[in-house]
C-alpha cells in the first residue's frame, strides 16, 4: 500500500481518544480472491462488539489484520490513536519501523479457536512468558500477576499442572488469562468455544462475559454463540461477503434484522 492511499494523513489529535479501532477502506485480497471489501469500522473504547456471518465471509481476516497477522491490501487500520503500518516521523507518514509495530501490538491481544498453549510449560510458566519475554517484567513480579489471573478466570489450583492435565476448557481459560495478563487495550476473540465439546463451551462464555462486564477492555469477538452475542455486546456486526451488510444493537439485529440475508442466516440458529 503506497503511503498515498492514507485517506486523511496524520491522525489528528483530537481524534485520538474518541476511537480505540479504526478501520478505514480496508480491503484485504489472498491471491485473486478479494475477501474484505473497503470496510469501514469505527469501535470506540471499551465497546464490546461481535461479528457474526456466515463461514468464509471474512469475520477472521477482520480481525487478524488488526493482529498485525495479516496485512491490509489496500486501507488503513489504527488501534488507540496510531497506525498499524505507517507511523509518523518529522510529521510525514512512514512505514512502520520494528519498534512502533511491537509497541502498537502490545495494544492487542488475541484468543484462537486452539489454545496454541506451549505443551512442555507448566500453566504457570505459560502465563509469564509474555510479561517476562515480550514487557522485561521480573519473574516474581511476572508470577504475581499470572497467579491473579489464573484465579480471575478460576484456575488459581492449576498454576503446577501441564495443558495435557487440563480439560479443553481450562485450557482455553488459560488462554485467556494469557491474554489478559498482558493488559491489552483491545482483545478478539476468534470462534474461542469452537474447538470445545459442548458441556465446556459454557465456563469459557462465563470468564468471557465475567472480563467483559468489568467494563475496560474494548473486545471484539467472532462468534457463533447467538445468546452470548446478545447477552454481551454493544453492536453487532453482520459480515456478508465481506461487507458489513447490517450492524447495530443486539435487540435490532438479532430480533428486528432489516437485511434478508441477516435473517437468512439467522434462521439458522433457530
Ligand atoms: P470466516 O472467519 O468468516 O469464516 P475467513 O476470514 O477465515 O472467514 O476467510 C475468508 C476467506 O478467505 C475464505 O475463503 C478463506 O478460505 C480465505 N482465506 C483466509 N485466509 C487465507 C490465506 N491465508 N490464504 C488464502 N486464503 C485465505
Amino acid at each position: 500500500m503506497s503511503i498515498g492511499a492514507i485517506p486523511n494523513g496524520e491522525i489528528k489529535e483530537r481524534e485520538k481518544n474518541q476511537y480505540m479501532v479504526r478501520y478505514q477502506k480496508v480491503s484485504k485480497s489472498f491471491g485473486n480472491l478479494e475477501v474484505l471489501r473497503e470496510i469501514d469500522l469505527d469501535i470506540t473504547p471499551t465497546e464490546k462488539v461481535a461479528v457474526i456471518g456466515p463461514s468464509g465471509s471474512g469475520k477472521t481476516t477482520l480481525i487478524r489484520l488488526l493482529m498485525t497477522l495479516e496485512k491490509p491490501t489496500s486501507g488503513v487500520i489504527e488501534v488507540d490513536g496510531e497506525l498499524l503500518w505507517h507511523e509518523e516521523v518529522k510529521g510525514k507518514l512512514v512505514s512502520a519501523g520494528e519498534k512502533h509495530l511491537h509497541r502498537v501490538r502490545g495494544k492487542v491481544g488475541m484468543i484462537f479457536q486452539q489454545f496454541n498453549l506451549f505443551p512442555h510449560m507448566k500453566v504457570l510458566r505459560n502465563v509469564t512468558e509474555g510479561p517476562v519475554h515480550v514487557l522485561g517484567m521480573k519473574k516474581e513480579e511476572a508470577e504475581i500477576q499470572a497467579v491473579e489471573m489464573l484465579k480471575k478466570v478460576g484456575l488459581g489450583e492449576k498454576t503446577n499442572n501441564y495443558p495435557s492435565q487440563l480439560s479443553g476448557g481450562q485450557q482455553q481459560r488459560v488462554a485467556i488469562a494469557r491474554a489478559l495478563v498482558m493488559r491489552p487495550k483491545v482483545m478478539l476473540f476468534d470462534e474461542v468455544t469452537s474447538a470445545l465439546d459442548p458441556e465446556l463451551v459454557g465456563e469459557v462464555l462465563a470468564v468471557i462475559k465475567e472480563i467483559a462486564s468489568e467494563g475496560e477492555t474494548t473486545m471484539i469477538l467472532v462468534t457463533h454463540e447467538m445468546e452470548f452475542a446478545r447477552d454481551i455486546a454493544d453492536r453487532i456486526i453482520f459480515i456478508d461477503g465481506g461487507c458489513i451488510a447490517e450492524q447495530g444493537p443486539p435487540e435490532q439485529v438479532l430480533g428486528d434484522p432489516q437485511c434478508a440475508r441477516t435473517r437468512e442466516f439467522l434462521s439458522r440458529f433457530r
